[in-house]
């Protein structure tokens, strides 16, 4: 929290960024910015869409938060940035995202790219298929 209050400082304090904030601390996947939207609209009626877009913008840039995948659908999901990183599993058909607790990149990245001489600075690594509620529903 304390480094998140570092990248605002010089920010102007806002109502609507701090519900954009709560939203994702409360979230246990990525959300789109409609989602996030729809979320707040809820709370708030007279937010706009282009506000939270402006938001999650800004909040980009300060690496608060960052993009954790961008689906087919070409609409990109937000998390906030913390410690470690995390991979999903996407549902292709509701296009939920769901957190896998382990990271098998890592293990094998340097093995990798080592031989190349190349430098890992990051990685992708996502599951698609069909969530169990999505298979329960096509049956
Ligand atoms: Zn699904
Ligand atoms: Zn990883």
């Amino acid at each position: 929290m304390i480094q998140r209050d570092e990248k605002l400082k010089g920010c102007r304090a806002s109502k609507n960024r701090d519900e954009v904030l709560f939203v994702m601390e409360k979230t246990s996947t990525p959300l789109s910015v409609d989602d996030i939207y729809n979320k707040i609209k809820r709370k708030n009626p007279a937010i706009s869409l282009s506000t939270i877009y402006r938001i999650v913008e800004k909040l980009l840039t300060l690496g608060i938060l960052r993009v954790a995948a961008t689906l087919d659908d070409n609409r990109a999901r937000y998390e906030l940035v913390k410690e470690g990183h995390h991979h999903y599993m996407i549902c292709t058909k509701c296009k939920k995202m769901i957190p896998v607790d382990i990271c098998p990149i890592e293990k094998v990245e340097h093995k990798i790219a080592d031989k190349e001489g190349f430098l890992i600075t990051g990685h992708k690594f996502e599951l698609y298929g069909i969530c169990k509620d999505c298979a329960k529903n096509s049956l």
